[in-house]
């Protein structure tokens, strides 16, 4: 009796006076005090970028809002950026939950809308109305909901072409360059020395949405949202000097080519190394793996990432892929306190998706993310809300949950099985 209630249970349940955050809550309009607060602060923040920064504007003559803007997003300088580039007009920003704890008052003001990554959030669209049609300003939101692991586009939500279709509005992007390469995710404590290159670009404009179909819209929107900073980098010859520039990188490259072990990859310096194996690579000035001894497998970061990616795939397709594990777990209901709910038992596989099952408060909660209701999987290296640690978030409608599994390296393999699932069972028409 005992076993079937557990199956059965559902949410965590929190005491009654845990506080929630109105998600659905409507956007407040910029005021005239907010945009002259965000100017001066763009202008007091960007000389921080030593190199310099750039942002070169393409198609964007005379475009007045409303319009929506996607921007790609690695770090705290991309909001000076938006700024500078959106200015004189007005904009609503999308942010993620848990970018408003703490600091949920200041961004209420700046005229943000709260969303939980990777659900379906109907107060989004109605939020992103008000903004184009009623206070007719700019919807700017960064698309990808996550920061690149390495430094390529990462996968976009189809929703986006409805959002612009329903609206009738341009769509214009905001790309930005060395921003990755300068704080990358996977050492985001570590400032290179880079230039910043941005491309502000109308790449519909209110006629083509009319024109042209939701699919296509979403086309276009995935053909000009293609970046690879890694590219950008040796194809401008910017050299990265600094001693520190490989420390880090074993989060995202975590299975080594030579003897395709997993999770014993390791970096410091300039260097990755494999424990299992012994094999090193250098990272060269431009960003470049160089193996020390013997073949360079790949020499082009992003490869080395697709590389595993593919190797995922294929453990699911061939039926060997499964991650099981017993990890703590923080709840983070409301934006002002990560809860924290002891131990759960958590499992991830193509048949079932995520399952996490545990106790709390003396009862049992069982989240249940079925394969095709996540299509990314939010993780966050040093996540510096939790003390530092590596972990990845299952979102319900009314929760965020954090695991912080015991073996660090998985959470990007985690992130590569949660897409290339989707991917797979939407490919096979699978309900
Ligand atoms: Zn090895």
């Amino acid at each position: 009796m005992n076993e079937n209630k557990n199956s059965l249970a559902g949410e965590i349940k929190y005491d009654d006076n845990v506080k929630r955050y109105d998600l659905s809550k409507p956007p407040v309009k910029q005021t005239k005090n907010v945009q002259r607060l965000t100017k001066l602060t763009s202008k007091a923040l960007l000389p921080l970028i030593r190199k310099g920064h750039t942002i070169e504007k393409i198609n964007m003559e005379g475009l007045e809002p409303p319009y929506i803007l996607l921007a790609n997003h690695m770090q705290f300088m991309d909001f000076p950026i938006l700024f500078e580039a959106i200015h004189p007009h007005k904009m609503n920003l999308v942010a993620a939950n848990h970018v408003y704890y703490k600091d949920y008052a200041l961004l209420e003001k700046l005229g943000c809308m709260c969303t939980r990554k990777f659900t379906a959030d109907l107060s989004l669209v109605r939020n992103c109305h008000t903004v184009l049609q009623d206070y007719g300003d700019v919807f700017a939101m960064f698309p990808e909901a996550r920061y690149s692991p390495d430094g390529t586009q990462s996968v976009l939500p189809a929703a986006i072409g409805k959002l612009a279709k329903k609206n009738k509005v341009p769509v214009v992007v905001l790309l930005n360059h060395g921003n990755f390469l300068n704080q990358p995710f996977w050492s985001h404590y570590k400032f290179r020395k880079v230039p910043f290159y941005a491309t502000m670009k109308q790449i519909l404009t209110a006629e083509d949405v009319e024109k042209l179909s939701v699919d296509e819209i979403n086309e276009v929107i995935n053909e000009e949202f293609q970046y690879d900073d890694y590219k950008w980098q040796k194809d401008n010859n910017i050299r990265i000097t600094e001693k520190y520039r490989a420390d880090g990188i074993h989060r995202i490259l975590y299975q080594c080519p030579n003897c395709m072990t997993e999770g014993k990859m390791t970096s410091s310096g300039i260097c990755l190394s494999c424990k299992e194996c012994g094999k090193k690579w250098e990272m060269t000035e431009l960003g470049e793996m160089k193996a020390l001894e013997g073949e360079t497998e790949f020499s082009h970061v992003p490869d080395w990432y697709k590389w595993q990616r593919e190797n995922v795939r294929k453990e699911i397709l061939n039926g060997t892929y499964s991650y099981k594990d017993e990890v703590p777990v923080y709840g983070f209901p409301g934006v002002y306190k990560y809860i924290k709910l002891g131990k759960a038992k958590v499992s991830h596989d193509f048949q079932n998706g995520f399952v996490l099952t545990g106790h709390y408060n003396g009862h049992a909660y069982r989240i249940h993310k079925p394969v095709k209701s996540l299509y990314s999987l939010h993780i966050e290296y040093q996540f510096s809300h939790l003390k530092g640690v590596d972990c990845f978030e299952l979102p319900t409608k009314q929760d965020s949950i954090y695991c912080i599994p015991t073996n660090s390296y998985i959470i990007t393999k985690l992130a590569l099985a949660t897409e290339e699932a989707y991917k797979i069972a939407n490919e096979n028409g699978r309900d």
